[in-house]
């Protein structure tokens, strides 16, 4: 008969068979040298490899100069109701080009970090998509909820850092004013007249910004317009 002390350490060893890369596939490759879970917050402790060479987002070319190494902190998804941060010891590097402007730059590990990024790319995918369908104050409320703490300044500046699709500019393009400050300030969005797409969005809607566009997009062949006399 199995006495409980036994079952216990067999559940125990059952819990350690299951490999981290499972639950955390981002760490995969990066040796962990500590895990702690509080009843606040789920904290990871990781290191890279020493022997790492990466192409300088400068210049592209691939250096294995490295520089001492520092600690980021980026948040994670939640795990088990709780936030996560893991905590990855990364490499800045060198670059070995001359002519390159950038003097050093830092790893990134795919799937973990991003230049200029607080959070792994799946909580960046998330807040982006809050940001987008929500903006301002109710977008910084919906994380907090998802253990994604930002505010909402931070959820404003989202959409902004969200790289665009690339979209050939419309044969018939659908040109009209909207108001950034109503009575105060306004700007001008270009669509596809044919497929009904944004294309493009101006700062303002001064005759001589839609002309300079125009300009540079010489395939529209037909322009549908706002009544207004600033796009005569
Ligand atoms: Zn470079």
């Amino acid at each position: 008969m199995i006495c409980h002390e036994e079952e216990a350490a067999a559940a125990r060893l059952l819990t350690c068979d299951v490999a981290v890369e499972e639950l955390l596939p981002q760490l995969v490759g990066l040796p962990i040298e500590r895990m702690d879970a509080s009843p606040v917050m789920s904290r990871t402790t990781a290191l890279t490899r020493n022997d790492v060479s990466q192409p300088c987002p400068g210049c592209g070319q691939v250096s294995g100069w490295t520089h001492p190494r520092y600690v980021r902190h980026v948040a994670d998804e939640a795990v088990g109701g709780r936030p996560v941060v893991i905590d990855p010891s990364v490499q800045r590097l060198y670059c070995e080009n001359p002519a390159c402007p950038r003097a050093t730059f830092v790893e990134q590990v795919d799937g973990l970090t991003e230049r200029h990024q607080r959070r792994t790319p799946a909580p960046r995918r998330l807040v982006e998509a809050v940001a987008g369908a929500l903006a301002g104050s109710a977008g910084a409320r919906l994380p907090a909820v998802l253990h994604q703490t930002l505010s909402w300044a931070t959820v404003l500046n989202c959409p902004m850092r969200i790289a665009l699709p690339d979209r050939p500019p419309p044969v018939v393009a659908g040109i009209d004013e909207f108001a950034l400050l109503k009575r105060h300030r306004y700007a001008t969005i270009i669509i596809d007249a044919d497929s009904g797409q944004r294309v493009d969005v101006l700062p303002d809607r001064r005759a001589a910004t839609v002309t300079a566009w125009l300009r540079e997009h010489p395939g529209v062949r037909v322009v549908c317009r706002d009544g207004s006399g600033a796009f005569a």
